[in-house]
């Protein structure tokens, strides 16, 4: 039987995937935590993501669910970042096209964008920051990316917003054409949170 005191962490997100990556990363780290998300907590007001940084705005959310809820809180923040373009969409990753969240609309602006942008040019990466806040004031964030390049049409159904068109440093696949599982080892998302899980362990230990 473990003697750990169970300890509640907040993950600021409604994503079922991303609690349960979170929480089997650090199942093996801080024994006893328990991943929390926003349905499992009194709703409190979030502040817009008006960060010019993934960094920013990844504490910008944990800064909001620590102080509403008192617990430690996780939040992330995540785009793409296109070399060709300077490295927008960045933090407008989401709304690119104007309306928050929507995939098609801003996969199809991106490649649009990039129609003459020739083969060696097409560079990009998927870059996610993770960031941890305490109720007490400590502020941790690492940041991760996962290199590739953009293709020219969608291929596979798995993920989500750019997958389809987002071709990972040696592979042949599209990041919708691989399991979930396989994506979730070798993305930014998967790194900036396996980055972020000894930063928690040392963070709760120290109280
Ligand atoms: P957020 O971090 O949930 O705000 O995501 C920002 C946006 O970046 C998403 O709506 C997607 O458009 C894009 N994005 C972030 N991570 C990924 C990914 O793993 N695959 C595809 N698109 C992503």
């Amino acid at each position: 039987m473990s003697s750990a005191a169970p300890v509640r962490l907040l993950l600021a997100t409604r994503n079922r995937g991303k609690l349960a990556e979170l929480q089997r990363l650090l199942d093996g780290a801080v024994p006893g935590v328990q991943v929390v998300g926003l349905d499992a907590v009194e709703p409190f007001p979030e502040t817009p993501e008006t960060g010019a940084t993934f960094a920013e705005n990844a504490l910008l959310k944990a800064r909001d669910g620590a102080r509403a809820t008192g617990l430690p809180a996780v939040a992330d923040d995540s785009g793409i970042a296109v070399d060709a373009l300077n490295g927008m969409p960045g933090v407008l990753s989401a709304r690119w096209s104007g309306r928050h969240g929507d995939d098609d609309a801003n996969t199809a602006l991106l490649l649009g964008q990039l129609a003459d942008v020739p083969d060696e040019r097409r560079g990009a990466a998927f870059v996610c920051a993770a960031a941890l806040v305490t109720p007490g004031g400590v502020e941790q964030v690492v940041e991760r990316a996962w290199r590739g390049r953009v293709i020219r049409e969608k291929r596979g159904s798995n993920g989500f917003g750019y997958d389809p068109v987002f071709v990972p440093e040696g592979l042949t696949v599209t990041s919708a054409e691989l399991d979930p599982a396989e994506k979730d080892a070798r993305s930014h998302r998967g790194q900036a949170f396996a980055a972020l899980v000894p930063v928690v362990a040392a963070t709760l230990a120290a109280g």
